[in-house]
């Protein structure tokens, strides 16, 4: 039981959150334009029942988020998670790239503490504005002791979606994240927290450890009538693994899959994943997975199955029978 207000650790890398319109009603504006300590005041008549320390490590629209911000990111978290003066972590994020970011950090730290990513759809100023909102419900949700266990959690929209089931799946709607295989893990307001089930990761340490020299890893999507000429391209600029953004349950013409199979051949890793927004990607039921030595990406879809492939290769995890297990596992 906390006595005092939750101490929270607000770490700011931009995105519409802390974006300003240039009217409001029009549809343009400047994503990570907003500086946090100005977010944090507007915030402040809000009446947050926690104490918040803002740190900016970014001003970016999350499009540019990449190993640069994640390092800052990672060790920020890590040096918060490590604070017993700490009680929790919110990180302001743009929408494009934030399930990328909550996935990352969900295979890298230990889920001790709420971490919680929170954005938003419109910029401040603009009607209808969800960031402040976004925020307050972020903060409801970093500040209970239920939230530890879950690993990294993104609320946007009154809903609390878990990493590696979230996913941006509209590209201006207000409720714009949806979660495969699970829905929402909890409903949240600024006054209401309701979890639709218990932690199961209570005390779990990092599954893996930070890359240090992350591999180049790229997405190939499927598309009708393509040949293989793009693998070999990216064979050629040294991909150490690819993701196939496949059509349907992952498949590719027939001289795509062969490519990718002497890419397999040759050492890097392929996985399958779908172009398609929702359903499992199952070892060999179209694609003979045995034969050609792929890896079946099951819930992830292509952003989320290339981190956790970068993950696994920079963890030295190249071979196919142990890569379907962390995908299995998801
Ligand atoms: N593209 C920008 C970003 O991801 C703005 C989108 C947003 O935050 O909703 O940061």
């Amino acid at each position: 039981m906390i006595a005092r207000l939750p101490r929270l650790l607000v770490l700011g890398t931009g995105g519409t959150i802390a974006g300003s319109a240039q009217s409001a009603t029009g549809g343009s504006y400047a994503a990570g334009e907003l500086r946090l300590d100005q977010l944090l005041n507007d915030l402040s008549g809000l009446g947050l029942e926690a104490e918040l320390v803002a740190k900016p490590i970014a001003q970016i629209g999350s499009q540019d988020m990449g190993w640069d911000v994640w390092d800052v990111l990672h060790r920020e978290i890590l040096a918060a998670l490590n604070d017993s003066q700490m009680d929790g972590i919110l990180v302001t994020h743009g929408t494009d790239t934030a399930e990328e970011t909550a996935y990352l950090l969900d295979l890298t730290l230990p889920a001790d503490k709420p971490v919680v990513l929170v954005g938003a759809m419109r910029p401040a100023g603009a009607v209808g504005a969800d960031g402040m909102r976004n925020f307050a419900n972020a903060v409801r949700v970093a500040s209970d002791p239920d939230a530890c266990g879950r690993g990294p959690l993104l609320v946007m929209g009154d809903a609390v979606f878990a990493a590696k089931d979230v996913r941006k799946a509209a590209t201006s709607n207000i409720d714009a994240f949806k979660g495969y295989p699970r829905g929402p893990i909890a409903r949240v307001t600024p006054s209401t927290l309701d979890w639709f089930g218990g932690a199961t990761r209570v005390g779990e340490p990092a599954r893996y450890g930070w890359p240090e020299t992350p591999p180049r890893v790229a997405i190939l999507t499927a598309g009708a009538g393509m040949d293989a000429k793009p693998v070999e391209a990216l064979l050629g600029i040294g991909c150490k693994g690819i993701v196939l953004a496949g059509m349907g349950q992952g498949n590719a013409p027939g001289c795509v899959l062969d490519a990718l199979s002497e890419a397999v051949k040759s050492g890097v890793p392929v996985v399958r994943s779908a172009r398609v927004d929702e359903g499992l990607v199952d070892r060999n039921v179209e694609v003979d997975d045995d034969r050609y030595g792929f890896v079946a990406g099951r819930a992830l879809g292509p952003a989320k199955a290339r981190v956790l492939l970068m993950v696994l290769i920079a963890n030295g995890i190249t071979d196919a029978t142990a890569i379907q297990a962390a995908f299995d596992r998801g």
